[in-house]
């Protein structure tokens, strides 16, 4: 792996999401915490303003402004998306390698780790699932993102996702267990500068992005079913099984051929951009 030299944790994307903003407070006093040998940390808080009135945005979702053509448009003046044309500023002038931007979500999704199609982040997280099987690896694809996230401002980069926790809300085992994954990417980003990257597994299992689906709605655009209680978070969904229930207990089922596992069940966030759950595919990917 190529040497990182400055590594940027950032907190607070979404103003409502606590574990990764206290996090960032803690490491802003604490910086000693987050400093290795061998690369330089660095900390942001990305939407203070929001965090203050504790909404995922104050205007749009800053986690979608990042695309290289719309820092690059002189038009978007919405609050976040100048907020991101400023962030990528600073992430260039600081030359930042890695990014790791902290996530949570109102899913039972436990831990996940959010790549990208980089092979030497995939590695990093396949080890990080290694010391703890519960850790998920959630692929997601640049061609339904078009690198609209902030953490793409990072060559390498992932995202922590952490869940269920409910939005404006800290809660204790889910903070100390995204502070230990920092700590263990931390040492392993050290060592592998030194040369000296942990033993890998011979292969992983990746939950690759497939497809999002939208709720039900009425001609009205009103949403006309909830998701089957049954659903689970990375829980095989087979042709047959129930994906919603409406509200006369009417089922919908799922029709495609493959096994697919859904994520993200019931992310509150994603109402308003009409997902219900995002699909994906189970693979084992040779390391
Ligand atoms: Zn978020």
């Amino acid at each position: 792996m190529k040497k990182i030299d400055k590594v940027m944790i950032v907190g607070g994307t979404h103003g409502n999401e606590f574990t990764g903003i206290y996090l960032i407070k803690k490491y802003q006093k604490f910086p000693h915490l987050i400093s290795r040998s061998n690369f330089e940390t660095f900390t942001l808080f990305a939407n203070p303003k929001s965090f203050e009135l504790v909404k995922r945005y104050v205007e749009t979702d800053l986690n979608r402004c990042f695309k290289i053509e719309d820092l690059a448009n002189p038009d978007l003046i919405k609050y976040e998306q100048l907020l991101a044309k400023k962030i990528a500023q600073h992430f260039a002038q600081e030359k930042i390698d890695f990014t790791i931007d902290l996530h949570s979500t109102t899913s039972n999704m436990g831990l996940t780790i959010i790549v990208d199609d980089n092979f030497v982040v995939l590695q990093l997280a396949a080890y990080l699932n290694s010391i703890n099987p519960s850790v998920k690896i959630l692929q997601y694809s640049s061609a339904i993102n078009q690198k609209s996230h902030l953490r793409s401002l990072g060559n390498f980069n992932l995202a922590i996702e952490v869940g269920a926790i409910a939005n404006g809300v800290l809660e204790a085992k889910l903070f100390q267990e995204t502070e230990i994954l920092i700590q263990q990417i931390l040492d392993y980003i050290e060592l592998s500068n030194q040369d000296k990257k942990p033993i890998l597994p011979d292969k992983c299992t990746v939950y690759r992005q497939l497809t999002n689906i939208g709720y039900p709605r009425d001609e009205n655009g009103e949403i006309k079913a909830m998701i089957a209680p049954e659903l689970q978070d990375y829980q095989p969904l087979k042709k047959g099984d129930r994906l919603f229930l409406d509200f006369n207990g009417e089922e919908i089922t799922y029709q495609g051929d493959s096994v697919v596992y859904p994520v993200f069940i019931s992310e509150a966030a994603y109402i308003e951009k009409s997902v219900a759950m995002s699909l994906t595919e189970k693979l084992q990917i040779q390391l």
